[in-house]
C-alpha cells in the first residue's frame, strides 16, 4: 500500500457490538483511502471506540485514551462513553472530537478534519465485504441498534435509545456478502434478537425472489439458506423462540442459544425489570432440550441485587440444577451510574455479594463441566480457528468465539481456519475439550 496516504490508528474497546460499529468506520476509512495502521507511530490520527457499560469499562476506556494522547496527541473518541463527554474532557481536555455509538457520521467528520482524505480515483476499488477486526472466517452481524427494555441495572437503552432494526433483506444481503467473502460463521448480535422487527411491525422485504418478514425467525431462516454456521446471541425467552428449534433440529441453525436470564427468582426479575415470562422460562428449557437434545444454552447471571434474600439466592442455584445450562457467566452486582436500581433499597454489603457470587460459580462449575464431560467419546463438527503445525484450536458448535471454550485438536494435518471438521472428543478440563480428528488414533 502506498505510503503516502493518510494513516489511521484505531482502538475498539467493549462488547462485540462496538466492534461492528469498529468495522463501519473502518470500512467507510478505507473506501475514502485511508490506511489503517497498527501503531501510534505510525499513525496521523488516532480513534478510540470506548465502552461505558460498567464502571471498569469506563476507567480502561479513559486509559486507552490517555495512552493514545500520550503516545499519539490526535485522538478522536467515539462510542458509549462518548455520550458522557463532560467525563472525557474533564480527564483528557485535548480530545479532537467526541461523539456517541453508532455516530459514523461524526466521528468521519472529525477525521476528515484532522486529516483530509486524499483524493484517489482508485479507492473507491474496495472489497464489498467491508473491513473486518475478527477474523476471516466468523463474523458478527448486527441485526438492529438499542433495546426497548428498561431493565433497572442497565443504561444502554438511554446510551443507544429504542429498539431501530435493520430490514431484513439488508441483513441478509450483508450475511451474503460475507458469505462471498470467505465467513464461515455468522454471529447475530443485537441487545435483544427476539425483540428483532417489532419497531417495524415485521415489515415485509424482498429477499432471492421472494417475500421475508423482518422478523427473528425469518431472518435465522433467510440465514440457513446460506450453507454457513449461524450462531444467536442475546435471546430473550419469548414464546417465538420456540418457532427457531426446529431450524436448530434440522441441522439449519447452530444448535445454540445465548440467553441472558440474569435471575431466576420472580420477584428479583420483577425488580430488574426483566422482559419476557419468567415463571415459565424453566419450562422452555426442558422442551428446547427435549426436541432438540444437542442444543448448548449459555447465560448471564447477576447474584447480590439490591434486596435479594438467601432464600431467594438459593432459588437461583436450584434454577441452575434444573436448568443445566451449559456455559454460564455471572457478575456480582455493581451499581451503573445512572441506574435506576441504584434507588432501590436493600443494597448488599460487598462480602455479601463476593461470597453469592463464589458460592453460585462452584455450584455452576459442577454442572458445566459434568456437561463437556458428557461429551468425551462423541464425534463433534469443529471450525478451525488457528492452526499451527499438526495442533488446531477449533470451535464446536457449543463453542461461541472469544466467551465460549475451544477444541484443542492434535495430529491434525492441513487444516486451514475456517475448516469444519469432525473430530473424536478425547479428554476434557474445566472448558475445553481435547480431540483428535475422527479416523485417526493416538497410535498412528
Ligand atoms: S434488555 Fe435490558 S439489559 Fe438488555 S440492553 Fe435492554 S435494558 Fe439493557
Amino acid at each position: 500500500m502506498s505510503t503516502s496516504q493518510p494513516k489511521v490508528g484505531f482502538v475498539s474497546l467493549g462488547c462485540p457490538k462496538a466492534l461492528v460499529d469498529s468495522e463501519r468506520i473502518l470500512t467507510q476509512l478505507k473506501v475514502e483511502g485511508y490506511d489503517v495502521v497498527g501503531t501510534y507511530d505510525d499513525a496521523d490520527v488516532v480513534v478510540v471506540n470506548t465502552c461505558g457499560f460498567i464502571e471498569a469499562a469506563v476507567t480502561e476506556s479513559l486509559d486507552a485514551i490517555g495512552e493514545a494522547i500520550s503516545e499519539n496527541g490526535k485522538v478522536i473518541v467515539t462510542g458509549c462513553l462518548g455520550k458522557r463527554a463532560d467525563l472525557i474532557r474533564e480527564a483528557h481536555p485535548g480530545v479532537l472530537s467526541i461523539s456517541g455509538p453508532q455516530d459514523y457520521a461524526s466521528v468521519l467528520t472529525a477525521v476528515h478534519e484532522a486529516l483530509p482524505p486524499r483524493h484517489d480515483p482508485f479507492t473507491s476499488l474496495v472489497p464489498g465485504t467491508g473491513i473486518k477486526l475478527t477474523p476471516k472466517h466468523y463474523a458478527y452481524l448486527k441485526i438492529s441498534e438499542g433495546c426497548n427494555h428498561r431493565c433497572s441495572f442497565c443504561i444502554i437503552p438511554s446510551m443507544r435509545g429504542d429498539l431501530v432494526s435493520r430490514p431484513v433483506d439488508d441483513v441478509l444481503r450483508e450475511a451474503e456478502r460475507l458469505v462471498r467473502g470467505g465467513v464461515r460463521e455468522l454471529l447475530v448480535i443485537s441487545q435483544d434478537t427476539s425483540a428483532y422487527g417489532v419497531d417495524l411491525r415485521y415489515a415485509e422485504r424482498e429477499w432471492r425472489g421472494r417475500a421475508w418478514r423482518t422478523r427473528m425467525t425469518e431472518l435465522c431462516e433467510g440465514l440457513s439458506e446460506l450453507g454457513v454456521w449461524t450462531r444467536l446471541h442475546y435471546v430473550y425467552p419469548y414464546p417465538h423462540v420456540d418457532e427457531v428449534i426446529p431450524l436448530m433440529t434440522a441441522g439449519r441453525l447452530l444448535p445454540y442459544l445465548d440467553i441472558p436470564f440474569q435471575h431466576a427468582s420472580p420477584r428479583v426479575l420483577r425488580l430488574m425489570k426483566r422482559p419476557g415470562n419468567v415463571e415459565r422460562v424453566l419450562d422452555r428449557v426442558k422442551a428446547w432440550r427435549a426436541a432438540c437434545p444437542e442444543l448448548t444454552i449459555r447465560s448471564t447471571f447477576i447474584v447480590g441485587f439490591p434486596g435479594e434474600t438467601e432464600a431467594e439466592f438459593e432459588e437461583l442455584l436450584d434454577f441452575l440444577d434444573e436448568a443445566q445450562l451449559d456455559r454460564v457467566g455471572a457478575f456480582a452486582y455493581s451499581p451503573i451510574d445512572g441506574a435506576a436500581a441504584n434507588d432501590l433499597p436493600g443494597a448488599l454489603p460487598d462480602e455479601v455479594r463476593e461470597e453469592r457470587l463464589a458460592r453460585f460459580m462452584e455450584h455452576q462449575a459442577a454442572i458445566s463441566a459434568a456437561r463437556l464431560e458428557r461429551k468425551i467419546g462423541t464425534v463433534q463438527k469443529v471450525i478451525v480457528d488457528v492452526a499451527e503445525d499438526d495442533l488446531a484450536t477449533a470451535r464446536s458448535m457449543a463453542d461461541a468465539p472469544e466467551i465460549d471454550g475451544v477444541v484443542h485438536v492434535q495430529q491434525v494435518e492441513g487444516v486451514k481456519p475456517g475448516d469444519i471438521i469432525d473430530v473424536v472428543i478425547e479428554a476434557c478440563d474445566e472448558h475445553d475439550l481435547f480431540a483428535r480428528p475422527l479416523g485417526v488414533s493416538a497410535d498412528d
